[in-house]
């Protein structure tokens, strides 16, 4: 699988995943098409699958002229309102590109039908809004115990998994991160990597599990209530 990332408005990533063997593309939360059509047509693929890991727009926006332009079927969460589903999404369900086959756990918090599409095999994890590299997505639908669950199961998947998340967050997250735990040195290098990094406009994605267990501070709570006051703080913090 090779996975690339189109940046689309102020800070969002839409992944395009492309299988050279089936020659199948899948796009990953497109919440403007525009970019995705650009970007397939520029490498000579064939958008065939769309998949959306929650409702909101920044994530969606795209499904209908995507799905008009190519035929691709859309696949997105049973308990959330998509554009142009065609596959409803729940805990335990499949979704195969190529020869890979992926599997879908629920993940609540930022929006209650919130999913992750896990492939196992390649060790990749497309997690939405819900993690992000040295933070978490904001809890507009579900509750901090929710979300504190929700990541506990993402953290738990094997430590070498790539996440690939819905935003360009990282230099904010690390600053906040360096902030709620000044004497956590991965976090402190990495703050210096990020910032490097986006120094030189260069993306920050994707992440992997070893890297945030060790160096975010939700993901490093020990309980939902630790997490809760986390996220309250991160809320107003202004780095
Ligand atoms: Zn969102």
């Amino acid at each position: 699988m090779e996975i690339i990332a189109v940046p689309a408005f102020t800070d969002n990533y839409i992944w395009l995943v492309h299988d050279a063997p089936s020659g199948e593309t899948a796009v990953v939360d497109p919440g403007d098409a525009a970019p995705v059509l650009a970007e397939a047509e520029r490498r000579g693929w064939t958008i065939t699958q769309v998949w959306n890991t929650h409702h909101h727009w920044d994530h969606t926006g795209g499904n209908l002229a995507l799905k008009q332009a190519t035929g691709a079927r859309i696949s997105g969460p049973a308990a959330e309102d998509i554009k142009g589903r065609d596959g409803a999404l729940s805990e335990g369900s499949a979704l195969d590109i190529g020869a890979h086959a992926g599997r879908v756990i629920e993940i609540p918090g930022h929006t209650l039908g919130h999913i992750a599409l896990i492939f196992d095999d390649a060790r990749i994890a497309f997690v939405g809004d819900t993690l992000f590299a040295m933070g978490c997505g904001r809890l507009f639908e579900g509750t901090a115990e929710q979300m504190f669950t929700s990541l506990q199961r993402l953290a738990g998947l094997p430590p070498e998994t790539a996440l690939y998340c819905g935003h360009e967050y990282t230099l904010a997250n690390a600053r906040f991160a360096a902030h709620v735990e000044p004497g956590n040195h991965a976090i402190a290098a990495r703050l210096q990597e990020v910032q490097a990094l986006r120094d030189n406009d260069e993306i920050t994605l994707p992440t992997s599990v070893a890297q945030e267990r060790e160096t975010n501070p939700f993901v490093r709570a020990t309980n939902w209530q630790e997490f809760a006051k986390l996220r309250t703080e991160k809320d107003s913090f202004r780095s």
